[in-house]
């Protein structure tokens, strides 16, 4: 299997590529087609959003309303009378209701070409093969699902179906994380060899996040994987053996079948390290990165906006952005132009191998564990 580092691009095309005056993510742009000039669309593609909570509500439906490939033209969600209210409101047809039980209909529904998951992460798995099996293209929010196995289950089906497979790796798409890349990629003040990242919130109240059957882990299947994610693009690669260790608990009543904190390392081919942290008890947001050349810090690093980042050359700041709107536009060109997606299935798997030896080490008193991606 194809384990990409940074999306699309193999480490050795990426290094192959990165002399190219518009570097890697540039060059991204061109491969996978987010300049939405290039091939003029017929007509958007309709995106229905499946599991209308606080994400589907708070980002990707006003996202969705300021994409220039995509809109909004159904839902599917068990509650018939949100999406009725849901119809109603951000005008489309009430036939393009569905629920979970009833999306396999969608395969009769020509308004609908995406369907972009946004439920709990052991779900993600099943809702993604019905919906390739319905034919439609998709995308699912990260973690793309809480074992390898099912990662690859749903590679699978979206390859028999024949339908694009798509991660909600919204940060490839935020120009800081991509001038990460390039300053990575540029000889003149990369590589970095010494990182480190750390990801997590206050979990208030009883949800699924806590409950293993639904969520398949703590913080790092939720905050921590954003780390994971972005030491392998600050290094453009993908690490060969983990350790981890989960602290102690200071609420066991909550955290009863997940981690509350856990702290991990991460080693890449060529000796570069990664030390990262993720926690349910703790509101902190950082990544830091640097080499013999120089250095990158950021300050709150996994937000949706309102980031900044500093530098051994100076602090950069970029225009405010949506990331959301900017990943799906790009994923519709790739559908568009047949074309693989800029953020695939494989890169979500390669995510969860990491993940599965995280967790395999911290539960074996930190010992090293090997990763292998095939
Ligand atoms: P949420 O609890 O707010 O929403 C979950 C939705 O799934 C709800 O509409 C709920 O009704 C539905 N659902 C269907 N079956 C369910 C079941 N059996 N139990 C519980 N809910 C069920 O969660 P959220 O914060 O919107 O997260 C959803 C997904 O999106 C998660 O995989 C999460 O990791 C991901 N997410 C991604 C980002 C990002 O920045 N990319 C941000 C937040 C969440």
């Amino acid at each position: 299997m194809n384990t990409p580092t940074t999306p699309g691009i193999s480490r050795r095309r990426f290094i192959r590529n990165s002399s190219l005056a518009a570097s890697a993510f540039a060059l991204g742009s061109r491969l996978w087609g987010a300049d939405a000039t290039a091939t003029p669309p017929v007509k958007k593609l309709g995106v229905a959003l499946l599991g209308l909570g606080s994400y589907a509500t708070g980002q990707l439906r006003p996202a969705l309303a300021e994409t220039k490939l995509c809109e909004l033209k159904g839902v599917v969600t068990g509650s018939p009378d949100k999406g009725a209210a849901w119809a109603k409101k951000f005008n489309f047809s009430a036939k393009n209701v569905y629920n979970y039980d009833t999306m396999d209909r969608l395969a009769d529904n020509p308004d609908i070409d995406i369907v972009y998951v946004v439920t709990p992460n052991a779900l993600h798995a099943g809702h993604v093969i019905k919906a390739a099996k319905a034919g439609k293209h998709v995308i699912c929010e990260k973690p793309m699902a809480t074992s390898v196995a099912d990662c690859d289950a749903m590679i699978a089906a979206c390859s028999v179906a024949k339908r694009s497979l798509s991660i909600g790796y919204r940060l490839h798409f935020d120009p800081y994380h991509q001038k990460m890349v390039n300053l990575a990629a540029d000889p003149n003040f990369g590589p970095f060899t010494k990182l480190s990242g750390e990801n997590g919130f206050t979990l208030g109240g009883d949800q699924w996040r806590i409950h293993h059957p639904l969520s398949g882990g703590g913080p790092l299947m939720d905050m921590g994987i954003y780390v994971v994610h972005a030491a392998c693009m600050a290094t453009i690669a993908n690490p060969v053996a983990v350790t981890a260790k989960e602290r102690p608990k200071l609420h066991p009543e909550i955290f009863r079948d997940v981690e509350e904190a856990l702290d991990w390392t991460m080693e890449f081919p060529g000796g570069a390290t990664a030390e990262c942290q993720t926690s349910y008890v703790k509101n902190y947001g950082h990544f830091h990165a640097e080499g013999a050349k120089g250095w990158i810090d950021f300050p709150s690093a996994f937000n949706y906006g309102g980031m900044r980042m500093n530098t051994s050359t100076g602090p950069i700041t970029f225009p405010p952005m949506r990331q959301q709107s900017a990943h799906m536009d790009a994923i519709a060109q790739s559908i568009l132009d047949k074309k693989d997606s800029p953020t695939p299935g494989e890169l979500g798997r390669r995510d969860m191998v990491i993940i599965e030896g995280i967790y395999a080490s911290a539960a074996n008193g930190g010992k090293r564990v090997e990763l292998k991606y095939t």
